[in-house]
């Protein structure tokens, strides 16, 4: 569809020649967008992710069906460094910097591997240090002794270095507060509004992401299982039993036996 930064059609991925971790997902970023793909643990999330940026090979993943393209390019044969190159990003999920390097050396090195010029890495610097000044206050200290949320900002200031189009986030959340989940997800949203940096937010916090999202795709054992506004989704009752806080109290056996009769499986 024209006006889609990214779209995955109908897209299936194989982990060993036989494992089917993912099959006929379609997922749709408009340019300048926010989307979220949510689902629980194991639903297919950073696979999928995965097969956009290229990294599913060290991982002996295949994608073996289906449609991958960017900007009206398939990229599925290109290999991450290119896909980086053109635009493509993602952001780990663990918060992965180098913890014996300053944020300062941080951004640096991931300017040095995107291959960005000296201007184009000050502009880098800072910008990321504009939307985020708590990590401005902590630029030269050793970047294992940063908070939780000083680490994940900093992952994805590495990432704005590489000048992306589209950033794609892998459970940001993870081990975070409330607190600062919302104040990291509203700074992401101020750069996609500010920047028209195009966003795929990979979530199972369904609560604070569908905030900052317009659109949400819900996966479920390895398929999108229901497509819709933000809105509509944190009204749908499903959506709110199951992703929402609903069902605090089951444990996730019980979780995962009345997840048999959701309504859009029936
Ligand atoms: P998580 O919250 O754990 O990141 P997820 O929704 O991102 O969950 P995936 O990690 O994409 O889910 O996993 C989807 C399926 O693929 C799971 O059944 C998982 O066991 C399988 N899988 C993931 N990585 C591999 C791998 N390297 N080799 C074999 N199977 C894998």
């Amino acid at each position: 569809m024209s006006g889609d930064i990214l779209s995955l059609n109908n897209i299936e991925v194989i982990y060993d020649n036989v494992a089917l971790a993912i099959k006929g997902v379609s997922v749709n970023v408009p340019q300048g967008g926010m989307v979220a793909l949510l689902g629980a643990n194991g639903a297919g999330k950073t696979t999928t992710l995965k097969a956009v940026s290229g990294l599913l090979r060290p991982e002996r993943g295949k994608v073996t069906r289906g449609e991958l393209r960017f900007l009206g390019q398939d990229i599925e044969p290109m290999l991450p460094q290119k896909r980086v190159q053109l635009g493509i990003v993602q952001v780990l999920e663990g918060r992965r910097v180098f913890e014996h390097l300053t944020p300062d050396e941080n951004l640096v090195a991931a300017s040095a591997v995107a291959g960005s010029s000296h201007k184009d890495m000050q502009r880098g610097m800072d910008m990321v240090y504009t939307y985020f000044p708590r990590l401005h206050q902590r630029r030269t200290a050793q970047s294992g002794f940063l908070s939780g949320g000083e680490q994940q900002m900093l992952a994805i200031g590495r990432a704005l270095m590489t000048q992306p189009k589209l950033l794609m986030l892998d459970e940001p959340s993870l081990g975070l507060a409330p607190f600062l989940v919302a104040e990291i997800f509203e700074i992401v949203q101020k750069i996609n509004r500010q920047e028209g940096l195009s966003v795929l937010l990979v979530e199972q916090n369904a609560v604070a992401a569908l905030e900052v999202v317009s659109h949400g795709y819900l996966m479920e054992n390895g398929r999108i299982v229901m497509h819709d506004s933000a809105e509509a989704m944190k009204k749908n009752p499903d959506i709110q039993e199951f992703y929402l806080g609903g069902s605090e109290g089951k444990n996730f056996h019980e979780i995962k036996h009345y997840s048999r009769r959701k309504r859009w499986l029936s």
